[in-house]
């Protein structure tokens, strides 16, 4: 009888492109989806650890499934991820009846783990070692890029995909668990990058839509792969996919300010398919707190990257992240990112309650002393002065006419029809500006132009102006 697996992913979109894979990895097996976790012989969690609500859910949704799994002892419940890399055999003893923790570097064996467990193997544990006890080459040893091939089927959608650069993060921001749990910095071969990326684009021409890539790394502009002499970059890289076939928008994420060179914001400027959004997290505006993160950069560097930014790419769309209430966070310091979203008119900004994480430097050394209903009050007064700028930002574009990638229906029209029949449908600029406008489900995957009607803080609404092209 057919196995039926079931992928529950919490977190970033890394998690996202590792679901995908695992998802090919089985259907490669012979295993094919589930539509709930109820309906699967194997039910998978790919965890989040940045944030503790994140590791809340995935414990209280194994908690729901212990009767299942009492009810049918053959069910296979597998933690992956940060949370397994993080808090290893932790897991069984929270949660029994789970069968396997699996690490992001691990997750290429999953499929053997899985048929070892169904073969009574008993509880199965494959993570990392521990960074901090390791020489770098080891900690690389044990940190495998996790980069299998990929499926067509197992893509949510052919018109948008997610193509990983580099692995892990060496920059050790005193709030952060991700070079713990992905381990150090690796950069992908330009030539394997380039291969995938070509793969892509077949798959998208074959389904006849347009297809935008999303180049992901922890910090994904600090990408660099030597090959004997020569050093490739991120720079390098785009203008090596901007011509790839039938590739129609190339966007990377996340940026690290430090890395925000000359050559990458020229290359946004004059690689055609590049398009000019540029998500690059300035965290806070106070310098003490910066230097307290240990980012690695002052206020006024980061207000000069962006009007290098602007100066170059004009018209560009900058977004960023900010920690509110971190550890020592006056009022006036928490000012200070006021003035910074004031001052850069970010198209929008998502903010974050400091949260302390096990295992970092921030959670060691300092105290998490702002109350959280401290931390609610600055986070929604950040969110109320960006989305006050995002709104006000957004009204010169009614009347424009815009470029969108169709992504698919509406929240709207996904709640009421079946996406064939939907009418109401949602894509975005090349600025990553979300548009709404009624439309039918053929256009999903296409290029169209949209006249902009309406704008709110996070919303344009318009009216398609052209046929559909790709
Ligand atoms: S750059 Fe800092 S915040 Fe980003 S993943 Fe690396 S350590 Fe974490």
């Amino acid at each position: 009888m057919t196995k039926r697996f079931y992928i529950e992913t919490v977190g970033c979109q890394m998690n996202m492109l590792d679901s995908e894979l695992i998802a090919s990895g089985l259907l490669r097996l012979g295993y094919e989806p589930a539509i709930s976790a109820s309906k699967a012989d194997v039910v998978l969690f790919n965890t989040c650890s940045v944030r503790q609500h994140a590791e809340d859910k995935v414990y209280s949704a194994l908690g729901r499934l212990k009767h299942a799994k009492q009810h049918n002892p053959l069910k296979i419940i597998g933690v992956l991820g940060c949370m397994a890399q993080k808090d290893g055999p932790l897991i069984f003893r929270r949660a029994p009846h789970v069968d396997l923790v699996v690490g992001p570097s691990q997750l290429g064996q999953l499929p053997r783990l899985i048929e070892e467990v169904a073969a009574g193997a008993g509880p199965t544990i494959a993570v990392s070692s521990d960074r901090k006890a390791e020489s770098h080459r080891e900690a690389r040893e044990s940190f495998a890029p996790f980069n299998p091939a990929r499926r067509a089927e197992a893509r949510p959608v052919a018109h948008q995909a997610m193509v990983r650069v580099a692995f892990g993060c060496d920059k050790f921001c005193s709030y952060c668990i991700v070079p713990s749990v992905r381990g150090p910095e690796q950069s992908r071969r330009p030539e394997d990058i380039e291969e995938e990326v070509q793969l892509l684009a077949r798959q998208a021409r074959q389904r006849d839509v347009a297809l935008e890539v999303t180049l992901l790394g922890q910090t994904v502009n600090s990408y660099r792969y030597r090959d004997g002499g020569r050093t490739f970059r991120l720079a390098d890289l785009l203008a090596r996919l901007n011509d790839v076939e039938g590739l129609a928008r190339l966007k990377f994420v996340t940026n690290h300010p430090r890395h925000m060179t000359e050559d990458l914001i020229k290359a946004v400027r004059d690689l055609s398919r590049v398009t000019p959004y540029f998500h690059v997290p300035a965290q806070s505006g106070s310098d003490r707190m910066l230097r307290r993160m240990r980012r690695g950069y002052s206020s006024s560097q980061y207000r000069e990257m962006l009007g290098r930014i602007h100066e170059t790419v004009p018209g560009a769309a900058v977004t960023s992240d900010f920690i509110v209430g971190f550890c020592g966070e006056t009022e006036a310091e928490f000012q200070r990112s006021v003035d910074l979203v004031r001052e850069a008119r970010f198209k929008n900004s998502f903010i974050f309650k400091y949260s302390p994480r096990p295992g970092t430097h921030a959670a060691a050394r300092f105290e998490d002393d702002v109350p959280d209903e401290e931390k609610r009050r600055r986070n929604n007064e950040l969110l109320a002065v960006q989305n006050a700028i995002s709104e006000e930002d957004n009204q010169p574009l009614v009347g424009r006419t815009v470029e969108i990638l169709v992504e698919g229906p509406s929240k709207t029209s996904l709640k009421h029809e079946a996406t064939e029949r939907a009418t109401q449908l949602v894509g975005r600029t090349t600025c990553d500006r979300i548009v709404v406008f009624e439309g039918a489900g053929e256009l999903i995957g296409r290029l169209v132009s949209v006249e902009i009607e309406k704008a709110a803080a996070f919303t344009l609404f318009g009216r398609t102006v052209t046929s559909a092209t790709n």
